[in-house]
């Protein structure tokens, strides 16, 4: 019997996962769906313009969207257009792999005023992600930046507000944020972790990478670096061993630049201060107890006219969908109901490297392969088609995509890979050969 299967999100996670289904189920047929009219998730979005090698696995993503098994419905929104229930009367196959799409909040006094922004904002704004392109960060009047957390995303947060405008000209940052760069006065940011050098979760690539930027010093207090990792576990102790490294290199007194990004660990954010918008930020000097943080009761303050947050990311709910306190889907392995599984950020919470989800859905997959014998018989994607089409919906195939493509690549500056448009109106618009 014929199986068909649906994946919704055309990210990474959702790509391999159709991928291995591809490869591991006979006679199926996949849809992926996205709510976006464009593929390829937090890979076009979410990694920095200024890591375009990264964003070329979208080359490997590609063979899949091209196999004969499998179609590209973008432009459907689940929950909008489609619900899971009808999905799940659809096909007998749903995997979800929406992602992660909401910043954790911070949750601490202040986190409203205006300045204050999550890194999916500023993440979005600096990609021309249609959710963020209408963010206005206003860089002509900030001097002090506070990064908050200690992940990958706030170096790249960090350093692409950093950058010289000249420095992501080669990139596809979009023109509105290349102009806010030119018009920055930015002076100081602050890295800042709650816990220290050794718990920190950013990787040594990314902080030795900071070493190349053309005008920003990094500086890094001597006194906060420890002087190994021992005593930590063997499977991470390399790693943290390498980032004391990489932190060292800066704890040397900076060479001229006209802006610096400092580093301060051991503090812990509890209030946004201001006015009519934010002004400072009251930190908690903390220290590490067995891998804990605890607060020391020492407070002080720092000048901040704009703070992002970077403490992770949390799924959007959904009807139908039940989040837990983590923000991400209940699931076992993988398997939330019969014939609903979940991969990517949505079932792990939102950690790991693109190449992690690849192993990760393979994973779902091999469990979905021991459920296949006993699933099948559903319409599948010519049901959608009718249901979408009665709905008005106009979804934009992978032919489609490639006329975005096309479109972004013509329209790129020079020495850029590409122009990204802006709006999901327009995006539409010339997938369905209207513009
Ligand atoms: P992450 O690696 O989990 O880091 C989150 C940071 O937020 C941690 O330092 C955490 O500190 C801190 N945090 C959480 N709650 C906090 C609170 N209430 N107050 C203060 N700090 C708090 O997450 P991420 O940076 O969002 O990255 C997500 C994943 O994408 C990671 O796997 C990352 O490596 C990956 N990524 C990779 C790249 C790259 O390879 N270049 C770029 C971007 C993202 P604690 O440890 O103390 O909780």
């Amino acid at each position: 019997m014929p199986i068909s299967a649906a994946v919704i999100g055309a990210g990474p996670a959702g790509i391999y996962a159709a991928e291995a289904l591809a490869r591991n189920v006979d006679g199926i047929t996949i849809d992926i769906t996205d709510r976006l009219p464009t593929p390829y998730g937090l890979v076009r979005a979410g990694v920095s313009p200024d890591h375009q090698s990264t964003k070329a696995v979208c080359r490997v993503l590609e063979r899949t969207l091209k196999r004969d098994c499998v179609r590209l419905l973008g432009n459907v929104a689940l929950g909008r257009d489609v619900s899971l229930d009808e999905l799940r009367e659809i096909y007998d196959i749903v995997i979800l792999a929406q992602g992660a799409e909401e910043d954790r909040p911070l949750a601490i006094p202040g986190e409203d005023l205006p300045g204050v922004y999550g890194s999916m904002d500023v993440v979005g704004w600096y990609n021309a992600h249609p959710d963020h392109v209408r963010t206005r960060l206003h860089l002509e009047r900030i001097r002090h930046v506070a990064v908050i957390g200690n992940g990958n995303v706030a170096i790249d947060v960090a350093r692409v507000l950093n950058r010289t405008p000249e420095e992501m000209l080669p990139t596809d940052m979009p023109d509105y944020a290349l102009d806010e760069l030119r018009r920055s006065t930015i002076e100081t940011t602050s890295v800042l972790g709650r816990r220290g050098p050794l718990e920190a979760a950013f990787t040594q690539q990314e902080i030795t990478e900071l070493q190349h930027m053309a005008d920003a010093n990094i500086i890094v207090r001597a006194e906060q670096i420890p002087a190994s990792a021992d005593g930590l576990p063997e499977k991470i102790r390399k790693a943290r061993e390498a980032n004391l490294r990489a932190l060292r290199q800066y704890t040397e007194p900076p060479k001229g630049a006209s802006r610096r990004i400092a580093f301060e660990f051991f503090a812990r954010p509890v209030a946004f201060l201001g006015d009519d918008r934010l002004r400072s930020l009251r930190l908690e000097r903390t220290r590490v107890n067995e891998g804990a943080c605890e607060g020391t009761g020492e407070f002080f303050e720092i000048p901040c006219d704009m703070a992002v947050t970077c403490v992770g990311y949390r799924c959007t709910p959904l009807p139908g969908l039940t989040l837990d306190e983590r923000g991400i889907l209940p699931n076992e392995d993988g398997r939330i109901g019969d014939g609903v599984y979940v991969v990517g950020w949505a079932k792990r919470g939102p950690s790991g490297t693109i190449g992690a989800n690849r192993s990760d859905s393979q994973d779902v997959v091999r469990i979905i392969a021991e459920d296949a014998g006993r699933l099948g018989g559903k319409p599948g994607g010519k049901a959608l088609d009718t249901l979408l089409d009665r709905r008005g919906v106009e979804t934009v195939d992978f032919a489609g995509w490639k006329r975005i493509e096309a479109a972004e690549t013509a329209a790129a500056r020079e020495g850029a890979p590409r122009r990204k448009l802006e709006s999901i109106a327009e995006m539409v618009a010339i997938a369905r050969g209207r513009a």
